[in-house]
């Protein structure tokens, strides 16, 4: 199937969704109705995180087999550093393969629930450049995708210095970055300058996140130093109800969607929560160029 690089090589905007592992079996019903129902928008692919926020790491390569088998379209497993050896990691990474996972989005992972800083395993990786070079080493046909940050990273001392260690992982053999979710373009736009300045030449892809709702946005934007701009904040409050906190969260994302468009960018990656109502509304009669 397509290489990674290459589905942002086409004319237009490549847009690929987010899933995460359900706990249950009626999320992962659910989950499989959503995938259908974005099949509209013609995605170019589906990733699947990985022991997010501290969750179960166990199934999602399962969620990723059944949304391959349902969307017949290339899938990407997220993978942290998180509590593997490299020997553990270099098996999940060959389930992964034998499975028909395409594309991993590596990462070094937040430190799991209960602690507040990431520890390296023993025999394990310390950053996600790492990983890549670890991936690049031993499968090369997967594709690579890394996390960039609009915003800079939670522990990095300055942006140059985030900057420098996302080139180290561009360099280690990443195909694209995609970035951590913002709500304000002109942070993204001024990232992508930065990285274009430091030298990363490799798609820059933004994250975005429908907000539906007051309380998940501010719960988000805490857990990845994501700001709220006032302006949004204020519309949100204004009314209490999930149906106007819904519409408000959504035309933002879409404005935010149009606007990015109309600035270049080689695709869009939506954070979309397993959900689908969201994606919909605000993807609903745009013209994503280059789409057939
Ligand atoms: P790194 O790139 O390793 O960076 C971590 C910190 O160390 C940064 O401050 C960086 O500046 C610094 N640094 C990096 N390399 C070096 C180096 N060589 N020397 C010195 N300093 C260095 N988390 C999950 O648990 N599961 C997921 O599925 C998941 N998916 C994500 C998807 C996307 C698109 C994004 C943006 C984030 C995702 N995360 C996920 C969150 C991510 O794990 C956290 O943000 C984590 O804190 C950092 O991961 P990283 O890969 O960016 O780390």
């Amino acid at each position: 199937s397509m290489t990674l690089a290459d589905q942002y090589n086409s004319d237009g905007c490549a847009i690929s969704f987010e899933l995460f592992p359900p706990k249950t079996d009626a999320g992962i019903e659910s989950l499989c109705e959503n995938v259908e129902r974005l099949l509209q928008f013609q995605p170019r692919f589906f990733t699947c995180t990985y022991g997010a926020g501290g969750s179960s790491q166990g199934t999602t390569l399962e969620v990723l087999q059944r949304v391959k088998q349902i969307t017949k379209l290339p899938v990407a497993s997220h993978l942290t550093c998180v509590g593997l050896n490299t020997e553990q990691l270099s098996d999940y990474l060959r389930r992964a393969t034998e499975i028909g996972v395409d594309y991993i989005v590596a990462l070094r992972g937040d430190p799991p629930k209960g602690t507040t800083e990431f520890s390296v395993t023993e025999g394990g990786l310390r950053y996600a450049n790492e990983l890549v070079g670890l991936i690049r080493e031993q499968f090369q046909d997967l594709g690579i995708a890394v996390a960039g940050y609009p915003e800079v990273h939670q522990e990095a001392s300055d942006a140059q210095t985030d900057l420098d260690n996302l080139k180290r992982k561009v360099d280690a053999g990443a195909d694209i970055v995609i970035t951590q979710l913002f709500y304000d373009n002109a942070d993204f736009y001024r990232f992508r300058d930065d990285c274009v300045r430091a030298g990363i030449t490799v798609p820059i892809v933004p994250g975005i996140l429908p907000v539906t709702n007051f309380k998940q946005a501010q719960r988000i934007a805490g857990m990845c130093k994501a700001a709220i701009p006032i302006s949004l904040a204020d519309a949100m409050t204004t009314d209490d109800s999930p149906e106007h906190q819904f519409r408000v969260g959504v035309d933002h994302a879409r404005q935010q969607t149009i606007d990015l468009i109309e600035h270049g960018v080689p695709g869009i990656h939506y954070y979309v929560l397993n959900r689908s109502a969201a994606a919909a509304e605000l993807l609903d009669g745009l013209q994503l160029a280059g789409q057939a």
